[in-house]
């Protein structure tokens, strides 16, 4: 099939790895809109025809219109980290709701499918007894506005019940459950600001031989899913468009279950395999409340496992790769590449 597609959110960890995927896989051409596109400077520089890199903004009309343009519409565009969620909440609620709100409206006229990434964290304030978790059945619970922490996924929510009744949109809606690899977020003081997602959080500590920090004792529980997966499951539904119009979608792996604690345990035991050393070498582990952390108004889920039913049911789509060899591969590629950035700078 020959086809136009837009990647909304290109430059960033799942759009990247997502971009290199269709280069290899697929005919395609690809608009990418981004405001960074750092992870892809090589990609860049090889002007491969097939790519059209625009260095944008989505919030911009015009912007929105000519993405409209192209037949499927992939909008991965988002403020997405629980640290910015308190400090940043309007600005967490214009990426995650307006602008797709805006161009779901223009997808809704073009034709275009809306492939929208959402986030697993719709679910909301889960206890530790919360079970499995389905696209179609589970309720979601969050806290008080005062608990701003929630602004992501009230403003997930809004723009997923906005798009699903936005009359003729052909769109489908992707939760992620904290997929993990190579290139996810950032380290803090050399490439960016601030206090990144939990996979890069304990790999800046690792690699900078530094305390991981256990927020409220590690006791939360995630299931994390590689990204490989994560792009192969987008396959599964670029084949499989007219079961999945319509649909929400978990992408997760239920077998990746574990503690935060039990993940920061993990982690160094890995990486000490890594530098070939006994892990006492590396720095114990340091606790500290949420609140203490990340702010005023931070509260938290405390378990989150996919149902993957549906996904293997109509898109014949399930998770295979085990955590650790995720572990592993994302913290080879932190040791190489960070130990190399921090040497230059
Ligand atoms: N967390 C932690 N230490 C860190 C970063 C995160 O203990 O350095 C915890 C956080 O409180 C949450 C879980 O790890 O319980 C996952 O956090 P993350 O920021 O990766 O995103 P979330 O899954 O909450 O969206």
């Amino acid at each position: 099939m020959d086809c136009t597609i837009a990647l909304v959110g290109a430059g960033g960890f799942v759009g990247s790895h997502l971009l290199w995927a269709l280069l290899e896989r697929t005919p395609w051409k690809i608009l990418a809109v981004d405001l960074d596109f750092h992870r892809l400077q090589n990609l860049r520089s090889q002007k491969d025809s097939r790519v059209e890199f625009l260095l944008a903004d989505i919030a911009e009309p015009q912007i929105i219109q000519m993405v409209s343009q192209c037949e499927i519409v992939v909008n991965l565009a988002a403020i997405c980290t629980p640290s910015r969620y308190m400090s940043e909440a309007l600005a967490v609620i214009e990426s995650n709701f307006s602008h797709p709100a805006a161009l779901a409206d223009a997808c809704a006229k073009t034709g275009s499918w809306l492939v929208y990434f959402s986030t697993s964290e719709v679910y909301g304030k889960t206890t530790l007894a919360t079970e499995v978790l389905d696209e179609d059945a589970s309720d979601f619970i969050q806290g008080s506005v005062k608990a701003s922490r929630w602004s992501y996924a009230v403003a997930k929510q809004l723009s997923e019940r906005y798009i699903a009744a936005i009359p003729n949109l052909k769109y489908s809606v992707v939760r992620p459950f904290n997929f993990i690899g190579p290139w996810m977020d950032f380290m803090p003081g050399v490439d960016g600001d601030g206090i990144p997602r939990v996979l890069a959080n304990f790999s800046s500590a690792l690699v900078q031989n530094e305390p991981m920090v256990l927020v409220n004792g590690g006791e939360a529980r995630r299931s994390f899913t590689s990204i490989h997966d994560a792009v192969d499951f987008m396959f599964c539904l670029f084949e499989n468009r007219e079961k999945a119009y319509g649909e929400a979608f978990n992408v997760g792996n239920a077998k990746n279950e574990l503690s935060i604690r039990e993940l920061a345990v993990l982690m160094r035991r890995i990486y000490a395999r890594i530098l070939s050393v006994p892990e006492e070498k590396l720095s114990p582990f340091k606790e500290l409340s949420g609140e203490a952390y990340y702010g005023e108004g931070y509260e938290d889920s405390l378990r989150r496992i996919p149902s993957v039913k549906k996904s293997k049911s109509l898109l014949g789509f399930e998770a295979k790769i085990p955590l650790e060899e995720a572990l592993e591969e994302s913290l080879r590629w932190f040791h190489a590449h960070y130990t190399s950035e921090c040497k230059r700078s």
